[in-house]
């Protein structure tokens, strides 16, 4: 596995933290997205795409 690799949990995108378009922390964990797009999703329906809610 390669350092700093992450999933957008928007789209399933694999990409580097360092290369993010964003970062969101949400129920104390990071998610990292590829896109301002994916972010945005994210923030208006964050218990739509994680466990937690
Ligand atoms: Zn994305």
């Amino acid at each position: 596995m390669l350092f700093g690799k992450v999933k957008d949990p928007i789209c399933g995108m694999k990409i580097s933290k360092r290369k993010a378009a964003g970062v969101v922390e949400h129920h104390g964990t990071l998610y990292y997205f590829c896109s301002t797009g994916c972010k945005e999703k994210f923030e208006k329906e964050p218990k739509k795409y994680t466990e937690t809610g």
